[in-house]
């Protein structure tokens, strides 16, 4: 299998080592051409505006929007997460995302990049100790269709918002797990998504 981690701007360095550690051919990729080859793909963190614009800007957006929509098994992180939603509550000016997963999230959920923080995580279908979630300026899911499943959420207030969910072979965290040496979450997206 050959993993294309999407590599316009983001942590895209940090996912290619963590799936290079679960063992699979990864690379980077920013061409139609690699784009058109990969048979999964991953959208790291980042800034979600600005790799939409990029993927515009390289003709890749229509691509990966129909690649996903065909069924790539897609892994996004936070600014990822962002991309693969259906809508976004409050979306910068034009911004639009691929889609994958019928959801709605909220930017900055949390609060602005100072009010970034870490926390332990139930993840639905990780078993073992608990996964680290390190949320930078993160989005969290403001509602989904029937179709989602939550893997993981956060309490804010009382309230739980989902920080994990997958939907068909689109998975997506609001969280980091590229940045904590514990490639669980990867190895559940390629054990469980990706076959
Ligand atoms: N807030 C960023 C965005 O809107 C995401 C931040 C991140 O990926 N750490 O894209």
């Amino acid at each position: 299998m050959n993993v294309g981690v999407l590599a316009l701007q983001g942590d895209f360095r940090e996912h290619l080592i963590a799936l290079s550690d679960c063992g699979v051919s990864a690379k980077l990729v920013k061409t139609p051409a690699e784009i058109a080859e990969v048979d999964a793909l991953v959208i790291p963190g980042g800034e979600s505006t600005t790799i939409s614009k990029l993927a515009k800007a390289f003709d890749l957006f229509d691509l990966i929007s129909k690649r996903i929509a065909d069924g790539l098994p897609t892994y996004g992180s936070c600014a990822g997460m962002i991309l693969v939603s259906k809508s976004i509550i409050d979306p910068a000016s034009n911004q639009e995302t691929f889609g994958g997963i019928d959801m709605q999230v909220r930017r900055n959920a949390f609060g602005r990049q100072t009010e970034s923080f870490e926390v332990d995580l139930d993840f639905k279908g990780i078993s073992g100790s608990q996964i680290r979630g390190v949320f930078i300026r993160a989005p969290w899911v403001e509602n989904y269709g029937p179709g989602v499943e939550v893997l993981a959420s956060v309490e804010v207030g009382g309230v739980s918002h989902p920080v994990a969910v997958s939907s068909g072979k689109v998975l997506a965290t609001a969280f980091h797990p590229e940045l904590t040496g514990d490639i669980r979450v990867h190895k559940y997206f390629l054990e469980e998504l990706c076959k």
